[in-house]
């Protein structure tokens, strides 16, 4: 716990992968294909949390999608980085951008896309839910699931940590 407090309390930036974390990793799909994404309010509210406490927070995601973007202008995220294949890649070429330390990068991921970006941050964390391999590897499991208040649950933990 210690150690995991140690890792945590210098970050500043919080990354989010989206499907299955921010959301159940669900999809509704209608007759005009992609319909609708769920996203918590209790996320949303330790996302702007986080952020009065100073930490910064983006999103990564391999899809691209209206309702991310439309969640993300509600909850004022301004990075928002879509279609991507190479998530490490875009983890550090974003922390590079905003003059972020390794350490100082918290990432969370629920699947096996997310591993090497979980690897590269300073603190990584993941949904209770998220795939054996992911659970492995991280620093920190939510108690709750993706799209079920995992996310507060490490906003929470990063606020406690500092
Ligand atoms: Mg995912």
């Amino acid at each position: 716990m210690d150690d995991m407090r140690e890792k945590a309390a210098p970050v500043t930036l919080l990354v989010l992968d989206v499907d299955g974390v921010l959301t159940d990793g669900r999809v509704y799909v209608g007759p005009e294909g992609e319909a609708l994404k769920v996203f918590s309010m209790r996320d949303g509210h330790g996302l702007w949390l986080v952020r009065e406490a100073g930490i910064e927070v983006a999103l990564i995601t391999r899809e691209d999608s209206v309702f991310v973007r439309r969640r993300a202008e509600k909850l004022k995220i301004e990075h928002v980085i879509t279609g991507s294949l190479d998530k490490r890649a875009a983890l550090r070429d974003l922390a590079e951008r905003l003059g972020r330390r390794r350490e100082q990068v918290a990432y969370v991921g629920d699947d096996v896309i997310d591993l090497e970006a979980l690897q590269w941050a300073g603190f990584a964390a993941c949904p209770a839910d998220a795939e054996e391999e992911i659970r492995g590897i991280v620093d920190f499991i939510a108690e709750r699931p993706g799209g079920h208040g995992a996310v507060r649950d490490i906003c929470n933990f990063l606020l406690r940590a500092r």
